[in-house]
């Protein structure tokens, strides 16, 4: 008997799924999800944008608007490559870091996250390699194992992806005869690691991947929050022909309306519109419209300098707090822009073992591990700072401080 329909296993389907379903695991930060929402616990585990701070009152009288004079289209369906007048708008976005794009080349999603599946549904094979940062953002490794591609991490430190491990890693996969199809790269205010690529590796790092026939996927859903409004140039920018860009609505503006895209060159773009058509027909029209029109007629960078602050206040409160509490042996990153902090705890403590009593102490974050496809990571945890008030986050990384200094009594 093969061992997924052992007796234990009571689900009377198993037999039917397809290999593929193997690499499907929950994510240990969605099954965290429902004890960090209790209200007595602080939450450091999830990356949910704070969105107190969007002009409600306009956008409901806009979306009315919208029903009202173009309800027709908006609640029609659309082309698969999502609405032109929002790539067009997509591409003004995308050149304040440098990038000349055209709008045919980009392609709509159902946020970036669909980008990702849509790439690695049209690049990889069972067992091709993907390489990542190591840690990586869990959705996009969860898209990888989706597909049975392989991850191979490497390395990062302050300034980013380390070039020398890239080249490594690319020389040990053509030793052993492995094909690999892409480096996925978070350049800017890296999910979970808090760092951002330091400009002088970036050309670097393309030439790297040039030389080796790579691909690169940039995913880039938190450059436009860096916390002195500083932009870096985007790979994109510097290699059209050599890079896929991923970009996002999520954390600019909302994220519950599902609107990313992917800048494409033009023979991948095709082959995406496809995978897109097969998935989903075409993306929402009314959200896309919804989008549109505001960043037609709202001050939308003014909104993203204000999300900035938001973010760059708890930062403060984050850093300050963990300065003031944390245990020696511990280090963390110093974020200048997004959403997370990452934190190395001394030899001995486990942060997987650890999370139970963290929340019994009424705390959360999410362990390392959730980010390696490899099961490193137990001596790393991810503290998002995005979400609650700075009172909060100053009172959780108490809490959490307090659970390590017993964890180290053990
Ligand atoms: N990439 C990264 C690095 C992210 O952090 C996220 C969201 N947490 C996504 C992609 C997915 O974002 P979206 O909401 O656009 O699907």
């Amino acid at each position: 008997m093969p061992e997924r329909s052992g007796r234990h296993n009571l689900d009377p389907h198993l037999d039917r799924y397809a290999a593929r379903t193997a690499g499907m695991t929950a994510s240990e930060i969605r099954a965290l999800f429902a004890v960090a929402s209790r209200p007595e616990v602080v939450s450091l585990a999830g990356g949910m944008p704070n969105l107190a701070a969007l002009p409600l009152d306009s956008l409901s009288a806009q979306m009315a608007e919208l029903i009202a004079e173009d309800g027709l289209v908006a609640l029609q369906y659309g082309s698969a490559q999502g609405i032109p007048v929002l790539r067009e708008q997509i591409c003004e976005i995308m050149a304040l870091e440098g990038i000349s794009a055209h709008a045919d080349d980009v392609v709509v999603t159902v946020g970036s996250q669909m980008g990702l599946d849509m790439v690695t549904r049209i690049f990889c094979d069972p067992g091709d390699v993907v390489i990542a940062e190591g840690p990586s953002y869990v959705g996009a490794l969860g898209s990888f194992a989706a597909y049975q591609a392989q991850v191979v991490h490497v390395a990062m430190d302050d300034d980013g992806l380390v070039p020398e491990a890239l080249r490594d890693a690319l020389a040990q996969a053509e030793k052993a005869g492995r094909r690999v199809k892409f480096l996925y790269t978070i350049p800017n205010f890296h999910n979970p690691a808090g760092v951002t690529l330091a400009v002088e590796r970036r050309a670097e790092i393309l030439a790297i991947c040039r030389e080796h026939g790579v691909l690169v996927v940039e995913d880039n859903p938190y450059g436009l929050l860096g916390f002195d409004g500083q932009t870096y140039p985007a790979l994109r920018s510097l290699d059209p022909e050599n890079v896929v860009y991923l970009g996002s609505f999520s954390k600019t503006f909302a994220s519950g309306l599902r609107v990313g895209w992917v800048l494409a060159p033009h023979a991948v773009r095709e082959k995406l519109v496809l995978a897109a058509e097969s998935a989903t027909l075409c993306p929402p029209t009314l959200n896309q419209l919804v989008v549109s029109r505001y960043l037609a007629t709202h001050d939308w960078k003014g909104q993203i300098k204000t999300f900035r602050e938001n973010y760059r206040e708890r930062r403060d409160a984050i850093l300050s707090a963990l300065e003031q509490h944390m245990p020696a042996g511990c280090s963390w990153t110093r974020p200048d822009g997004g959403f997370y902090v990452w934190v190395t705890v001394p030899e001995g403590v486990d942060t997987k073992a650890m999370l139970p009593r963290a929340v019994t102490a009424r705390v959360a974050y999410a362990s390392g591990t959730g980010f390696y496809a490899d099961g490193f990571g137990s001596r790393q945890m991810r503290v998002s700072y995005c979400y609650p008030t700075p009172e909060r986050i100053r009172e959780g990384v108490r809490r959490l401080a307090g659970v390590l200094e017993s964890e180290m009594d053990l």
